[in-house]
């Protein structure tokens, strides 16, 4: 009787505190990450190889089959190279907004996505995966329809936001909630000036359309810690105008200029590697 007890209060446990992810790419180069829970597999984005993506899922003891859906953050080809192949393939579900949709099939390296699997998803209003509550919501990037996701388990909170030129109001209103957060960083300002891109190219990416650079995450960052925001992951790091460093170190130097602790766990995905499967304990009653 004690042992049936103390089972059924682990199980209980652990069903309120478990929450997984991992970054397979995070770049130019192709974005893709997984996210679970005990009832719920998804990925985030389907930028690399389909082969890639299977590979990855393998290598940390998943399997594509159970992928219960792809959400699609925007139409950018770095973010949806694999689907046209995992949907053909394995037949995966995947949700985008109706115009994000529209794209995918108006590319031709994409449009061969099998339509079957397609669901809309329509920004601000929460739908469910398992346990999963996802809330997309609109950011600022030069695509068909770029959106951000916030995800809500019993555990706690999840943020995701890459391919954004500013922060805008419903993005920080999801962001601020995280426990765990995905943020892009995308470039050092010094580095994208000196660098080799062409005027044109590094004003596009400055715009309020482009990208976040190092200094405005690091400024978000600074200003929305609370208690409860325990891991931060910096993402989408430009090749070529910036480097983990240099992103970590933009966020050290603005707490330390504000004299304030920085009471998160900070890391930068690697563009090409994959992470390691980061396992959560979050038990904080959402
Ligand atoms: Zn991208
Ligand atoms: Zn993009």
């Amino acid at each position: 009787m004690v042992t049936f007890a103390k089972n059924w209060l682990l199980d209980l446990f652990s069903q309120f505190n478990d929450f997984e992810a991992c970054s397979f790419g995070s770049g130019s180069s192709g974005n893709a990450y997984y996210i679970g829970n005990h009832d719920a597999a998804i990925l985030i984005d389907a930028g690399l190889s389909s082969r890639k993506i299977v590979r990855g899922l393998e290598e940390i003891g998943k399997n594509i089959r159970n992928i219960q859906a792809i959400l699609i953050s925007h139409d950018h080809i770095d973010h949806i190279k694999g689907l046209p192949d995992l949907t053909q393939r394995f037949n995966t579900p995947f949700y985008a907004t109706a115009r994000t949709w529209e794209a995918i099939l108006g590319n031709r390296l994409t449009r061969h996505t099998r339509p079957s699997c397609f669901t809309p998803l329509t920004p601000l209003a929460p739908f469910r995966i398992g346990s999963l509550e996802i809330t997309a919501f609109p950011v600022s990037h030069d695509a068909a329809d770029a959106i951000g996701f916030n995800i809500r388990t019993e555990a706690g909170n999840f943020g995701f936001a890459t391919d954004l030129g500013f922060i805008g109001k419903e993005a920080a209103h999801f962001l601020r909630q995280s426990n765990i957060m995905i943020l892009e960083s995308n470039y050092d300002d010094e580095m994208l000036a000196k660098g080799p891109y062409p005027p044109y190219l590094q004003n596009r990416i400055r715009s309020h359309s482009g990208h976040l650079s190092n200094e405005q995450t690091a400024r978000f960052l600074l200003e929305c810690q609370h208690p409860g925001l325990t891991h931060v992951f910096l993402a989408h790091l430009s090749e070529h105008n910036n480097t983990p460093e240099a992103a970590l170190k933009a966020v050290e130097d603005h707490f330390a200029a504000a004299k304030r602790q920085r009471n998160f766990h900070l890391s930068a995905f690697d563009r090409k590697k994959r992470s390691k499967l980061h396992q959560f304990s979050l038990h904080y009653g959402f």
